[in-house]
């Protein structure tokens, strides 16, 4: 665990400026990319679905005040003209074959995060890289976040086996998302450490100064004091 690790953090969802603004005070210096969502793809239409353009205001804003790289999830083409000052987009797992979204999202020539899908195989997972890089994408990070399986042991089953086989075939680097994975916050940490010794070149964690009252995903998100001590041993 020599070389140097991405880490992206930050809150599943914008939820208001104050709360974007207290995330960030508590992790910044240890990030080299804050993450939170604007627009959500949630299972159902009474959950709260983000705050859209409004949340990408609100990270701009963020990056105007500090010099923060900032990393949201782009589900639409509709949406493409709100993302022009946000550092690197993210393909959301539910996306990672919408290949109309992918071609436009690689013409916008930014770096893309690419979320695995819940089913997709290694070759569908690369497949969907491609498409961003001939494309015209600067950059494509890979990000394993857990598949579907029987499992019931955690929300999704943390593949580590694709971290080394993308680190043994490909060129890609791939970081992996434990909160998603987990489900839990208990999981969260130990599944990280898993990951890091599979050779994954970073972590995406998501970050909360209030989980139990967050949005969306209040399980599974880290207090910033929790993420500060797992980065302080990492
Ligand atoms: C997320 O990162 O907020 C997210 C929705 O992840 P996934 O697409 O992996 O479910
Ligand atoms: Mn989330």
């Amino acid at each position: 665990m020599s070389s140097k690790k991405l880490i992206i953090a930050g809150p599943c969802a914008v939820e208001s400026k104050g709360q974007i603004e207290e995330i960030y005070a508590g992790i910044k210096g240890r990030i080299d990319y804050f993450r939170a969502g604007a627009y959500k793809p949630r299972t159902n239409p009474e959950s709260f679905q983000g705050l859209g353009k409004e949340g990408l205001d609100i990270l701009n804003e963020l990056k105007d005040k500090e010099a923060v790289k900032v990393v949201s999830e782009i589900v639409s083409i509709e949406h493409m003209k709100e993302y022009s000052n946000i550092d690197m987009l993210q393909i959301g797992a539910r996306n990672m074959q919408n290949f109309e979204l992918l071609k436009r999202v690689g013409e916008l020539n930014k770096k893309v995060l690419l979320k695995r899908g819940f089913s997709a195989t290694y070759e569908e997972f690369i497949g969907a890289a491609r498409y961003l890089e001939q494309y015209g994408a600067k950059e494509v990070i890979l990000c394993e976040r857990g598949i579907r399986t029987f499992s019931d042991t955690s929300r999704f089953t943390l593949d580590l086996a694709m971290i080394i086989k993308v680190k043994n075939e490909t060129d890609y680097q791939i970081i992996v998302d434990p909160s998603h994975a987990a489900g839990t916050e208990d999981m969260v940490v130990p599944l990280a450490k898993a990951a890091l010794s599979a050779g994954a070149d970073g972590l995406m964690i998501e970050v909360h100064n209030n989980p139990q009252e967050a949005l969306s995903d209040k399980n599974q998100q880290l207090t910033v004091e929790e993420f500060e001590k797992f980065i302080s041993e990492m």
